[in-house]
């Protein structure tokens, strides 16, 4: 079985690590590029939002290399994801038959573990039991990764850039917890960032694939470091599937905190986003980025409540909303301005005292 799955930044070695842990082989589709995306709009309804269309995008260069089986989160949360996998089937079947897209249902862990994995791959719950550990514990090491990578990028460009290959080669190639643990000493060592810290923070949120795809969000991470600043984030694979498992204290976290703001959840990740930016908040950031697709309806509702959090802390909010034709001139103009209005800021108060 050639086990084609969609691009989900960093995490995509972890979710690669997972399948291989249940001995097929990974068919990952080529970077996420202006073909993707191209490919993903010409196939998709028009209207639909962007996370479908790359993803389909994806998956259309995952067959072209050879891919028979193609694996797609589902699962309803309100909102057009529920029928994503469902869509995307017919509208690759204009390109290939010979394939299948399997809906992999988030929402029950007993499913996923004792039925659905079982027999798609041909092996026994406890297997995936081990695979479900290893993933758990690679998504925190490309989770630890991404955050080593914006703190270090701040501070030392060039240093980050330099360690960032030979880094998620060693991601990739630990398969047992013994061989992650020791990949995670020595990413740190390869980090060496010695408690150097950048003088602006600003923390991300949004719609979970736009803020954990770099090529999605057109790497606003690293855009952000190279004006001086850190970003921090929550959002990422190893907190989701702590979700799906029921042990993500940072999700009811975040539904406390929301709630003044957002009582019912209006789906996706609204509830997150907002919990998440009043975190943020709380830990003295100096800026909050929200980022989502531009039809996002529940994203949208969350601009609201972001809006009023920023204007009672006083902490800027800039929200971005991406489509196929956002262009990376306008969008790095947008993040360089921010990023001078924080820094002012941050030394008119300095130098006021407050
Ligand atoms: S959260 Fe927003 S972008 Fe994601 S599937 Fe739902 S409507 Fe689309």
């Amino acid at each position: 079985m050639k086990v084609g799955i969609p691009h989900f930044g960093f995490d995509t070695l972890a979710l690669k690590g997972f399948i291989e842990e249940l001995g097929a082989e990974v068919v990952l589709p080529p970077p996420t590029s202006k073909r993707t995306v191209e490919i993903g709009v010409k196939l998709a309804p028009e209207l639909v939002c962007m996370p479908f269309k790359i993803t389909l995008g994806n998956f259309a260069e995952a067959l072209e290399r050879g891919a028979d089986t193609l694996l797609m989160a589902a699962g309803a949360r309100k909102c057009r994801f529920g029928y994503y996998h469902f869509l995307q089937e017919q509208a690759l079947r204009q390109i290939k038959q010979d394939f299948r897209l399997v809906p992999v249902s988030q929402y029950s862990a007993s499913g996923f573990i004792f039925k659905l994995i079982p027999e798609l791959f041909g092996v026994s719950p406890l297997r995936v039991m081990r695979a479900v550990c290893r993933l758990l514990v690679k998504s925190a090491l490309t989770r630890d990764f991404r955050r080593l990578l914006n703190r270090k990028r701040a501070v030392d460009f060039a240093g980050a850039e330099q360690v960032k290959g030979p880094v998620m080669s060693l991601i990739d190639r630990a398969r047992t917890i013994s061989e992650m643990k020791r990949a995670r000493r020595e990413m740190v060592r390869l980090f060496g960032i010695n408690g150097k810290r950048a003088d602006i923070r600003i923390g991300l949120v949004g719609e979970i694939f736009y803020t954990v795809d770099q090529r999605a969000n057109q790497e606003i991470e690293k855009e952000l470091a190279r004006l001086g600043a850190e970003v921090v984030f929550e959002r990422c694979l190893y907190n989701h599937l702590r979700y799906l498992l029921h042990i993500d204290a940072g999700y009811r976290r975040s539904r406390r905190l929301a709630r003044p703001y957002l009582a019912e959840c209006p789906g996706g990740e609204a509830i997150r986003t907002v919990g998440e930016a009043r975190q943020f908040v709380m830990q003295g950031v100096d800026g909050i980025v929200q980022v989502f697709p531009f039809t996002c309806m529940p994203e949208n509702i969350a601009l609201e409540a972001l809006q009023r959090i920023s204007e009672q802390s006083g902490v800027p909010l800039l929200y971005l909303s991406f489509d196929e034709h956002t262009s990376t001139t306008g969008l790095v103009t947008r993040l360089e301005a921010f990023v001078e209005l924080l820094r002012r800021r941050k030394y008119a108060r300095r130098v006021s005292g407050n």
